[in-house]
């Protein structure tokens, strides 16, 4: 860590514009910055309050860790995730930021420690809990210190609108009160209306500025495939696409959670269970080997996520759909955020459709919480089925109308075919009418296709007019046609009975021919139109010019870095991110100065690995 100056008081001090870039290089080893950062930046550091809208992976925590940097005195930040406040300070302090945390995990005797620091004036920054923060006794240890300012991320934990809602945080008005000299910002990635004003009002930012970049993740492939065999096709995904990748997979139960954990380990992968039914013992080991090992796989429920700020997660697979759009755009959204390609995948078919409807049905509603539930599933449903754009549908959804389609979804890369349905539609409706109404896909599939089963005989519908009508389709089209019907509203799912389907109001007016039907034909074996380098470790991120040896260095630039993060007890992404090394990989740095010109390497880090890993490097060269 750097003595008694603070490495970024020691920059020569040009205007603070200046010094906010000159810690950039120095400190972060970045050459420029991103998006909307240097605005933010200048604002804060001029003295404003601010409200940070960016998605993830967007590079938020810059926004108030450089103006903590340029400010005289210590920068507070309000993080509801203690879990993983340590992995943050870790990361500041490899930069050479004398950075601390304060909650319930330290000892009595080194938060006595910590908090002599502040009142010092010995660190840049501290991360606190909230809980510990609006205590008198902390309120009042700040007020004896010099404060830079107030950043509280995660602020959408304000509001009672989103899922993630914490009662602590209503408390953080009082910083507004105590303190009215000093900035704020409220940062998350969370940013539909509703919880916007809410954060606002909440925290008393009347005078803030907002600033609210695009939610694209450019570097995010979406894609959807029918579901077949569920399982079986994750584990082709991951074999082709992610052999050694770190990932996480969504499911909807905690059985299945377990299951699929479990199925996954006897294939020979690291893969762990995490979800609300675990022991917190069990859950915090199992998060922690995801961030301080290499390639190792979470399957969880909707539980894991919030605030796991690991960047090389390479892919987000959903092998249940989730709940609405929004959910989507989280948890896919922790993939990638290092910038490199990244995989956001799910399986879909008609017991996702079923699952989410018997949800829906059993919640506690109003009748106006269910209808906005109810547009939210089929704002879901629509993305799933759609043949357009995937990222247009999803930037759509959240009031981003003019994206161009995208290139990096499956639909762009294969165009699905787009049907005339009508005919096939009248059929299954009329299939589902004459059967009474009641019964589910199979067996209405077995009526069209004149399948004479059991069941088909015992209910005497090989006597129906339908009966035999669509040989043109097979099972696996048929069953596209019922889910389609049911997203577009023609069909409804009795989730009571057993996934019986009955005619919707709409229905009439398809079997009087008044509306059109189409349909996308099902992608059932998606060919990515990536290009890979060889089999191995990480083809997702080493492709495009990959060179021989290319590989292999990569490989042991990882290695090492594992090795030095064990060492030190930190997660390996905190020595440098993958992004780093590849360019090493691709730069392959000769010396000390051409090493620091790598994005990632500042000053400090150059000095603590810059020999270790140019040793790697000339050793790879032969
Ligand atoms: P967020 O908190 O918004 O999800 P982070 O602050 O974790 O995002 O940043 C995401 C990634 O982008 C991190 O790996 C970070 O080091 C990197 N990053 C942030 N700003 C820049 C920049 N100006 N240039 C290059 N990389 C950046
Ligand atoms: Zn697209």
């Amino acid at each position: 860590m750097a003595g008694g100056e603070g490495a970024a008081r020691a920059m020569p001090a040009t205007s603070d514009a200046g010094r906010a870039v000159e810690i950039l290089r120095s400190i972060y080893g970045y050459a420029e910055f991103r998006g909307l950062q240097q605005p933010i930046i200048e604002h804060v550091v001029a003295g404003g309050d601010a409200l940070v809208l960016m998605p993830t992976g967007g590079g938020k925590s810059l926004c108030y860790q450089i103006p903590a940097l340029v400010r005289p005195g210590l920068g507070v930040v309000v993080s509801p995730l203690i879990a993983l406040m340590k992995d943050q300070v870790d990361a500041l302090r490899q930069a050479g930021v004398r950075a601390a945390h304060l909650n319930s995990t330290l000892s009595a005797a080194a938060a006595a420690d910590v908090e002599q620091a502040m009142r010092q004036g010995a660190l840049d920054l501290v991360y606190v809990a909230p809980e510990r923060l609006v205590t008198p006794r902390c309120l009042d240890l700040l007020g004896r210190c010099r404060i830079a300012l107030f950043a509280i991320d995660e602020a959408h934990c304000v509001s009672q609108w989103g899922h993630d809602f914490r009662p602590e945080y209503l408390q953080l008005s009082v910083l507004h009160e105590r303190f009215p000299a000093v900035p704020r910002l409220a940062l998350t990635a969370t940013a539909d209306g509703p919880t916007r004003g809410d954060i606002l009002a909440r925290l008393k930012l009347d005078e803030a500025r907002v600033f609210a970049a695009g939610f694209d993740r450019p570097n995010i492939r979406y894609r959807v495939v029918a579901k077949a065999d569920a399982k079986a096709q994750l584990l082709r995904f991951l074999a082709e696409e992610h052999p050694g990748d770190a990932g996480i997979v969504y499911c909807l139960s905690r059985r299945r959670v377990e299951e699929v954990a479990a199925w996954l380990c006897e294939r020979g992968r690291v893969a762990l269970p995490y979800h609300a039914g675990l022991d917190a013992g069990t859950r915090e080991r199992n998060q922690e080997r995801f961030l301080r090992e290499e390639g190792v796989i979470i399957v969880a429920t909707v539980a894991f996520g919030m605030g796991i700020d690991k960047p090389n997660v390479r892919f987000v697979a959903h092998l249940d759909a989730p709940k609405s759009l929004e959910a989507y755009y989280q948890e896919t959204g922790r993939a990638g955020r290092d910038g490199l390609p990244a995989d956001a995948w799910m399986t879909y078919g008609m017991p996702d459709v079923t699952a989410l409807m018997a949800l829906l049905d059993a919640a506690q509603l109003d009748e106006r919480q269910r209808r906005i539930e109810r547009h939210k599933l089929n704002a879901l449903l629509g993305f799933c089925e759609t043949a357009t754009c995937r990222r247009q549908v999803l930037l759509g959804y959240f009031g981003e109308r003019d994206h161009p389609p995208c290139g990096n979804c499956d639909n762009c890369l294969r165009p699905a075919r787009v049907w005339d349905g009508l005919v096939a539609a009248q059929k299954a409706l009329s299939a589902v009418f004459r059967t009474g109404q009641r019964f589910g896909v199979g067996h209405l599939v077995d009526v069209l296709r004149g399948e004479v089963t059991e069941r088909v005989q015992r209910f005497g519908h090989d006597k129906l007019k339908t009966f035999g009508v669509g040989t043109e389709l097979d099972k696996r089209e048929w069953q596209s046609v019922f889910r389609q019907l049911v997203a577009q509203g023609h069909l409804e799912v009795d989730v009571e009975g057993h996934g019986g389907l009955h005619l919707s109001e709409t229905a009439p007016s398809v079997l009087r021919g008044e509306v059109p039907v189409a349909f996308r034909g099902d992608a059932l074996e998606p060919k990515a139109g990536r290009r890979r380098g060889a089999r191995g470790l990480a083809p997702s991120v080493l492709d495009g010019a990959a060179k021989p040896g290319d590989e292999a260095l990569f490989a042991a630039l990882r290695a090492r870095r594992l090795e030095l993060a064990r060492e030190q007890g930190v997660p390996p992404y905190v020595i440098f991110h993958d992004a780093t090394l590849l360019d090493m990989v691709r730069r392959r740095p000769r010396d000390l100065a051409a090493m620091s010109v790598i994005p990632g390497v500042g000053r400090s880090k150059l000095e603590r690995y810059g020999e270790t890993f140019l040793a790697i490097i000339g050793g790879a060269e032969g």
